[in-house]
Formats: C-alpha cells, sequence, structure tokens
C-alpha cells in the first residue's frame, strides 16, 4: 500500500493564516505548514476531500486524475468541498464513486451534472464493502455534524493485504465500541490529534490526553501492535511547537504526520487478510 499524506492540519491548517500565537509563528518559520488532512491511497483512493485538498494535491507534486474512489467522512467543510466534483467535471475524468454517509452524500448532488459519471455511495457504520481493489469497513466517528451517526472513520485494506485506519475526525471512542477493531492488527493508524495541550475544547476531537487513552484503547484491541506506524493528522495550532509535538507523540509511540510525506507500507501477508 502507497499511501500519500496531502494533507496533515486541522481544519484552519496549521499555522492558522490569521493567527500570531507561538505555535503558529513557530511552524511558519520553521517552514512545516499543513492543510487540511487527506491521503491518496495507492493513486486511486482519496480519503477525505476537504475544499482545501485538491489544490495542496497540486502543489506537492500530486495528480488526482487516478482517482476513482473518494472515501468521505463527514460534510464539515475540511473533509468535504463538494465543489471539486465540478471541477472535475471540466476534466474529463471517469467514472468516481463517493463513498460516506447519506448526509455528506446530499451536499455532493448540486455538484454533479446530469451525464457526469458520479456514483453515490451512502454507507453507515458497520458496513463492509469492496472499493475497486481495497476492502472496506466503515468504522463509527465520535463525531459529528448534525446527527449521531453523519461522520465515520474507515479500515482500508489493500489488495496486497496492507491495512491501514483513517480516523478523523473523532473524539474519545467509548469503551464498547473497540471490539469493532479487535486484533486488526492495522500496518497504519493515521488519526486526528487535534487540540493539543487545549483540553477544554470539547469532545468532538482528541488533545494530546485523549489521543493516549485512544491509542492504548487500540492496543489492548490488538488493533495496534508493535508494528503499527502511527501518524498524528489533523493538527491544529494549540499544539505545541514541533519539536515539543515530536517528544509528545515519540512518548506515546507516533509520529505527526506531514504534508506530502509519502508512507510506503509493507503488508504483513500476502493478499486480502479477511
Ligand atoms: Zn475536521
Ligand atoms: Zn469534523
Amino acid at each position: 500500500m502507497d499511501v500519500v499524506l496531502l494533507g496533515s492540519g486541522a481544519a484552519d491548517g496549521w499555522p492558522n493564516p490569521f493567527c500570531a500565537c507561538g505555535s503558529c509563528r513557530d511552524a511558519a518559520e520553521r517552514g512545516v505548514v499543513r492543510g487540511q488532512s487527506s491521503a491518496l491511497v495507492d493513486g486511486t483512493l482519496l480519503l477525505d476531500c476537504g475544499s482545501g485538498v485538491p489544490a495542496q494535491a497540486v502543489r506537492l507534486g500530486h495528480s488526482l486524475a487516478g482517482v476513482r474512489h473518494v472515501l468521505v467522512t463527514h460534510a464539515h467543510v475540511d473533509h468535504l468541498g463538494p465543489q471539486a466534483l465540478l471541477f472535475r467535471s471540466w476534466a474529463s475524468a471517469g467514472p468516481l464513486d463517493v463513498v460516506g454517509p447519506a448526509a455528506a452524500l446530499e451536499e455532493c448532488r448540486d455538484w454533479i451534472g446530469p451525464d457526469d459519471p458520479v456514483r453515490l455511495v451512502p454507507v453507515e457504520a458497520g458496513d463492509e464493502l469492496a472499493v475497486g481493489e481495497h476492502l472496506v469497513r466503515v468504522l463509527p466517528a465520535a463525531h459529528r455534524v448534525m446527527a449521531d451517526g453523519d461522520a465515520v472513520l474507515y479500515d482500508v485494506t489493500a489488495p496486497d493485504g496492507a491495512r491501514l485506519l483513517w480516523a478523523c475526525d473523532t473524539g474519545p471512542w467509548p469503551s464498547d465500541w473497540y471490539v469493532a477493531v479487535a486484533e486488526a492488527r492495522y500496518d497504519l493508524v493515521l488519526i486526528e490529534q487535534t487540540h493539543g495541550r487545549r483540553t477544554d475544547l470539547g469532545d468532538g476531537h482528541l488533545h494530546l490526553g485523549t489521543f493516549g487513552d485512544v491509542l492504548a484503547g487500540l492496543r489492548e484491541a490488538g488493533a495496534v501492535d508493535e508494528r503499527t506506524r502511527v501518524r498524528a493528522v489533523h493538527l491544529g495550532h494549540h499544539n505545541p511547537p514541533e519539536p515539543e509535538l515530536v517528544a509528545a507523540l515519540v512518548a506515546l509511540g507516533a509520529e505527526p504526520g506531514r504534508d506530502g510525506e509519502r508512507l510506503a507500507v509493507p503488508p504483513r501477508a500476502a493478499g486480502h487478510r479477511r
């Protein structure tokens, strides 16, 4: 499995363009700029497509011409910018499946032309489906747009057997949700850590403390083990400056994702494991 992080930042990016806090100034001075979180998997499958993501991809040197499937977690604008469907239609780019919760797909309808080969595939937590050559399991998110259940997470297995978890956006999982990922032994986990050192911003996102709690839960469930690479994404400016962030995440067995980072993810075993 070949994964390119097209973005590793929160909705507002990091630095937040309107902010002069120490964390944003430090990131700007280092030239570590993070756009809205998204990942391109095997060149064909896009995990989330926020309003800023297509331009981020181009600036990072990645074409989206080969994308045949978009997995949308929820309708927040940093995860779904449906206008991209119109821009794509000007490129005669061929068939596309947009997979996501029904409420998110509703946002797409007005941006699809009558002859545009775009198919909307509604899913909910608990579903399993083939998406092109990838197997996708839909997991619940402790996050909502308008109603419980209108945000999901994705568990993706590549044809070579490598398996990843795309977990943004989500707050802390209730303890009884971990059974859904029991013994998953992911090769790569991309999980949000939005709020950094701020613990007072609600439970729709993770901060460093709850990020550690979720990782511990995933380890206990056998979803994460010593061979799993864990990248924190959806990073916002309430995080400490980069060296402090790296130290805090390394202590938890993780690293911060960076825009443009390419992760070659070798499988543990050949072929689909499920
Ligand atoms: Zn978000
Ligand atoms: Zn969100």
